[in-house]
């Protein structure tokens, strides 16, 4: 087995407060090719006061993004890039600021604005020629880890595939648990349980490790803190934990693997369009048997705050949508192979696959 050498991000500023420091963090790297620094900011922020906190010059591009009507996409980042390129040429460095979506979008311009063509070519692993401007990466929602992952999310005409290899992951991140406190109660779950299940599922199985396990724990650590007993609750001291666990969730599984409910949240996600975090908590109350500790104390934590996750949804589904569902999961044997080990495909098939999403 190859070992992994993964690169993490190269710096991190954490604490409240912490985004003031913007305009200092990234001035020495002004000089770089034409002086100034595109933002991609998720448009939630357009009319609230960090629009008047973002330390840029006049020069220097804003695009606020709305990242509701659909996950990123390469046609939008192809746009984007030339776009930018045709009004100001190679800038500085991207900073994304938002959820991860944003992350995402921030990356992938980074790599884009050097790599010609459209991104659909450079969906997959190590397909990147060239480095990418520096980028740096402001989370505004805690879970996903994209923040500190080495991919970034595009869906495009053929596939969602992510564009993977070093030079995706952020030259920096700042993490100001202050950003996200204004996450609905409902999103601030989902995203949570993104990390948690990131972590179940990175300890579960055998690509497990001592490594993976260090960060893993401790982010299962702090969700029980955040998301368990009294002290539970969107508060300021969570908030601030929070946004560690979902590092250490994303570190986890980047030096391990996810598992079931991630392979089947690709699923339901490409077939139906429904959004990541979510998906995840959708499918991950029907995996009782797979995951049984990490499961009895999400379905407690869904009792704590009161989150209503929809039931029935595959009695609408025909036999060739849970096909084509299943399909999508199948296609990533890395996942079915951590979770059930080397003989996988003894137990994993399609029929197996859909009796799963017949759960749902
Ligand atoms: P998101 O970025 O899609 O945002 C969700 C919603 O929250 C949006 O409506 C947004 O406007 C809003 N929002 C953002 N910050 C807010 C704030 N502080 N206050 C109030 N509202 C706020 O959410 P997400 O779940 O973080 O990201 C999902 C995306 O991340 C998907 O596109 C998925 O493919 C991608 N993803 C990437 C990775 C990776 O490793 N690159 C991993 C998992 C998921
Ligand atoms: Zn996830």
């Amino acid at each position: 087995m190859l070992h992994k050498n993964f690169k993490n991000i190269d710096r991190v500023t954490y604490g409240r407060g912490s985004f003031s420091q913007l305009a200092q963090t990234i001035e020495p790297v002004r000089k770089e090719n034409n002086k100034y620094f595109v933002f991609v900011i998720d448009n939630y922020f357009h009319d609230k006061a960090l629009k008047n906190q973002l330390q840029n010059l006049p020069e220097d591009l804003i695009f606020y993004i709305d990242v509701d009507p659909h996950e990123p996409t390469t046609e939008q980042i192809d746009q984007l890039r030339d776009e930018i390129l045709s009004k100001k040429g190679l800038p500085s460095g991207v900073i994304g600021i938002g959820g991860g979506s944003i992350m995402d979008i921030a990356k992938a311009l980074s790599l884009m604005l050097t790599n010609e063509g459209s991104s659909t070519l450079y969906q997959g692993l190590n397909l990147i020629k060239k480095p990418g401007v520096y980028h740096l990466g402001v989370p505004t929602i805690s879970g996903t880890g994209a923040e500190v992952s080495m991919t970034a999310v595009l869906t495009g005409p053929e596939k969602k595939l992510g564009l993977k290899c070093d030079w995706t992951v952020f030259n920096q991140v700042i993490l100001d648990p202050e950003l996200i406190e204004s996450v609905p109660t409902d999103w601030w779950f989902y995203t949570g349980m993104d990390t948690y299940i990131h972590c179940i599922e990175s300890e579960s199985g055998i690509r497990n490790n001592a490594f993976s396990l260090a960060y893993g724990e401790q982010a299962l650590k702090l969700c029980r803190e955040v998301y368990l007993g009294d002290k539970s609750g969107q508060t300021a001291d969570n908030n601030d934990k929070l946004m560690v666990a979902s590092i250490m969730g994303g570190l986890s599984l980047t030096y391990s693997e996810v598992g079931v409910c991630h392979a089947l949240s690709y699923g339901l996600s490409k077939i139906h369009g429904t959004r990541h975090c979510f998906a995840n908590c959708v499918i991950f109350q029907h995996l009782g048997d797979i995951y049984p500790k990490g499961h009895s104390e999400f379905m407690n934590m869904l009792k704590l705050h009161k989150i209503d996750l929809p039931q029935q949804m595959s009695k609408d589904w025909d036999d060739e949508t849970l096909t084509a569902m299943a399909q999508v999961s199948y296609n990533l044997p890395f996942m079915w192979n951590h979770a059930f080990g080397d003989n996988w495909q003894e137990k994993v098939n399609l029929d197996y696959i859909k009796s799963l999403f017949k759960r749902l």
